[in-house]
């Protein structure tokens, strides 16, 4: 009885790939560029990167998908940033591999992982968000992970919080994730090197606003910069806002916040936890909910996949 399986997962501009053990041990990785135009050729690249890692021990394929992941049969059905629809990813891994394969939401795999491996351990109700360019979730509920009728829960980011804001890749306007991560990040920063040309992150972007993204300004807020410290003040407040929401509807013990947000650390949470304390409902009569950063980085989506795929088989 083999005791590994392969986890993948499934971004935009890039596949990562890893083989792990039942405890979460990462034994190899590959990582490649994602042909996010191409449905066959991602398809083509998911089954490559994992023939590549099988081993004897492998006896199962977890796969995380940046999008609506229909459970039950694995089926992408729609990614709002990526020109994927429909694809069949379950089936046509095990076509290819000849193991049992099962898909879910690259947000909450990455859930699963942080959940059994990493911020998250320990906790039975848990919501994770994960904010890098956008904002996924993943929702734990009494230990285990939360899917809804369909497989497409915790689609967080694509809450309208801003009905006249910045178009979002779901072809509504204001989204969370326009207001609360990555673009707006860029989008103010670009904003501050016009208003601010003296300002250091202006200084760090060669006063080109288009050099501007969301690690200029957190290095420049790290260094002191007040200019780029409002601009991670603001967005924190708009994600401490949306926390507050999803807590009053999901009563979690704890929040884990993931992604780029996680690199960028206090300068973003600190704002996010104060307005998340002001905007929760009744703060005085409920215990606190921490609003912690991810723990497993990058490797959080691949290694919760390859968890679910092990728990799948029963093991
Ligand atoms: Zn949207």
């Amino acid at each position: 009885m083999g005791d590994q399986a392969i986890g993948v997962d499934v971004g935009g501009t890039k596949i990562a790939a890893l083989r792990v053990d039942r405890d979460g041990s990462i034994l190899a990785r590959e990582t490649v560029p994602t042909p996010a135009e191409d449905a066959e050729a991602t398809l083509g690249e998911i089954a490559s990167v994992a023939v590549r890692l099988l081993s004897p021990e492998v006896v199962a394929i977890g796969v995380g998908a940046a999008g609506m992941v229909e459970a039950g049969t694995g089926t992408l059905r729609y990614a709002p940033n990526l020109a994927w629809r429909d694809l069949p990813v379950a089936e046509r891994i095990t076509q290819a591999l000849g193991l049992p394969c099962h898909v879910d939401n690259d947000a909450n795999v990455a859930a699963w992982g942080e959940h059994l491996f990493g911020a998250g351990r320990g906790y039975e109700h848990m919501l994770l968000v994960t904010v890098g360019t956008g904002i996924g979730g993943g929702i734990v509920s009494g230990g285990r992970l939360f899917h809804g009728a369909h497989g497409f829960a915790a689609e967080i980011g694509h809450v309208i919080v801003e009905p006249d804001g910045p178009v979002c890749g779901c072809g509504n306007r204001g989204c969370w994730e326009q207001v609360a991560a990555g673009r707006a990040i860029d989008r103010l920063g670009r904003e501050a090197v016009r208003d601010h040309p003296r300002s250091l992150v202006a200084a760090l972007a060669d006063g080109d606003p288009e050099r501007v993204d969301g690690r200029v300004v957190t290095e420049a807020a790290q260094r002191g910069d007040d200019v780029a410290a409002r601009i991670l003040a603001e967005v924190g407040r708009r994600l401490g806002e949306g926390i507050a929401g999803l807590v009053n509807i999901l009563d979690p013990e704890v929040v884990v916040v993931g992604g780029g947000a996680a690199l960028a650390g206090d300068v973003l949470l600190e704002p996010a936890r104060a307005a998340f304390r002001d905007a929760v409902e009744a703060p005085d009569h409920r215990p606190e909910v921490p609003i912690l950063a991810a723990e497993l980085g990058n490797d959080a989506g691949a290694v919760g996949a390859a968890a679910l795929a092990l728990e799948e088989l029963g093991g």
